[in-house]
């Protein structure tokens, strides 16, 4: 007889299997016992007849509590009535480890409660299917970047110098001097494109945002791709090459999770359809204004400016161009333009918001010695990053895409906190 995971129960119909499980769930009429089973691979439903069985083994089945490790024995049959399509006939039940009552139910609690008892509230069918789709993105990146010919480069997580702002920066000691936690890989990622081409970082990343919204992390993880004697016409090629990817590996290989979240693939599907509509910084302002929107050219768009923008396409999109005040001081000024900045934001549909900024790097040494100095940084700090365009510089792109941002997309739900497993809120930083 065979150990094996509930999701793979398709395989085996009319075998007798052991599957080791958690209950989560259960019911009974008196004559017939369902247990709802997960194994962290999916939930399905183990049946106990109770003229089948000893009354011993009823007896043990109905009087489980919720989150009682069990080893089960029994066939596999279908079940066409549950989305799963699969159940489990129970023949004998082994308990492993008992489980005390179980503080939570999802549907009955709060959101501070629930994330009080994050260590708990991941085994839920919901946080459970968002983690299977979060894995999927992570594998589909690296087989994405793997197969471009991109080098896999981790930047470091301590660093010296501000890498985005100096406002949202977490300060610590490194022995006798000061140290961040790194806010991007980037301007690492810039040194390994000049020495290995083209590289991607995926790392954790820190900003102390001091904003409550459905959008931010304190803690996040990135994607960085960083591509030497690349323009950023080719770079928006790769990013909407990259996310459709991501929506086509999800739509792949994340069916059941979709399922437990309902959400709709058919709506998934229009997102991988390519291009992506490119706007410039210049007709989403028009845009806004012709439809009573209070923006002046300058301002940098909060969420609803950028909902309504993407509302008015199918799929994902651009918005190229910005003002150079409002980015950062890496980005390549406009050749025909002083005031904005070769760059560009993907937006998702369905009020995501953005998940990807990215932009030409300003590969001129005076040009950029000078944003260095007008954005109030220390240039000695970045004598190194000014080395890059000392030796050998190149036009070169890349762009950041915010791993939980994408999952909350792709997963189709509400807030952010739900797309990481211990999420770093203002508040929070238990458990
Ligand atoms: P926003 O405008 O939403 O604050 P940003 O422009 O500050 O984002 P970037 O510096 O461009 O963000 O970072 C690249 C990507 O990282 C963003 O497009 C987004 O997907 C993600 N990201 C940025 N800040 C956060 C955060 N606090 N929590 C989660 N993801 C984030
Ligand atoms: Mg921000
Ligand atoms: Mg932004
Ligand atoms: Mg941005």
């Amino acid at each position: 007889m065979k150990n094996i995971r509930i999701i793979n129960a398709a395989d085996y119909v009319g075998e007798k299997v052991k599957i080791g499980a958690w209950v989560a769930n259960k019911r009974s009429s008196g004559k017939i016992a369902f247990l709802s089973l997960r194994d962290g691979s999916a939930f399905f439903q183990a049946v106990i007849v109770k003229s089948k069985v000893s009354e011993e083994l009823f007896d043990l089945a109905t009087s489980l509590n919720q989150e009682t490790a069990i080893w089960v024995t029994g066939e596999i049959s279908e079940d066409a009535r549950s989305k799963f399509g699969y159940e489990i006939q129970v023949e004998a039940i082994e308990v492993v480890g008992e489980s005390d009552d179980y503080p939570i139910t999802p549907k009955d609690h709060g959101t501070d409660f629930l994330m009080d008892h994050r260590h708990l509230w991941l085994r839920s069918s919901k946080q459970h299917a968002i983690m299977l789709i979060r894995n999927e993105i992570i594998r589909a990146t690296h087989e994405f970047y793997q197969r471009e010919g991109f080098i896999q480069m981790d930047s470091p997580i301590l660093v010296g110098n501000a890498g985005e702002n100096t406002t949202d920066l977490f300060h610590t000691e490194y022995f006798d001097e000061d140290a961040y936690l790194a806010q991007t890989g980037q301007l690492y990622g810039e040194a390994g494109a000049m020495a290995l081409g083209k590289i991607y970082t995926f790392g954790p990343t820190f900003r102390a945002e001091k904003s409550k919204t459905r959008r931010h992390l304190i803690e996040f993880w990135m994607i960085e791709p960083e591509m030497a004697f690349v323009e950023h016409d080719e770079s928006l090629d790769i990013q909407e090459r990259y996310v459709a990817h991501l929506v086509q590996s999800v739509l792949d290989n994340c069916d059941y999770a979709l399922d437990v979240l309902d959400r709709d693939k058919e709506q998934l599907k229009k997102y991988t359809q390519l291009p992506y509509p490119r706007i410039s910084y210049d007709e989403a302002i028009e845009i806004l204004q012709d439809n009573d929107f209070d923006v002046e050219w300058g301002v940098d768009f909060g969420s609803p400016e950028e909902t309504f923008l993407a509302e008015q396409y199918e799929t994902p999109i651009f918005i190229t161009n910005y003002p150079k005040a409002i980015k950062a001081f890496y980005m390549k000024q406009h050749p025909e333009r002083e005031d904005v900045v070769i760059c560009a934001d993907m937006i998702a549909p369905e009020g995501y918001g953005e998940i990807i900024g990215g932009s030409q790097r300003e590969d001129d040494y005076e040009k950029l010695l000078k944003g260095i100095e007008n954005f109030g940084l220390g240039t000695e700090e970045y004598e190194w990053y000014l080395d890059l365009r000392r030796y050998g510089s190149v036009p070169h792109s890349g762009f950041g895409l915010g791993l939980e941002r994408t999952v909350t997309w792709l997963a189709g739900t509400e807030h952010i906190r739900e797309a990481i497993p211990f999420p770093r809120l203002l508040n929070r930083i238990y458990p």
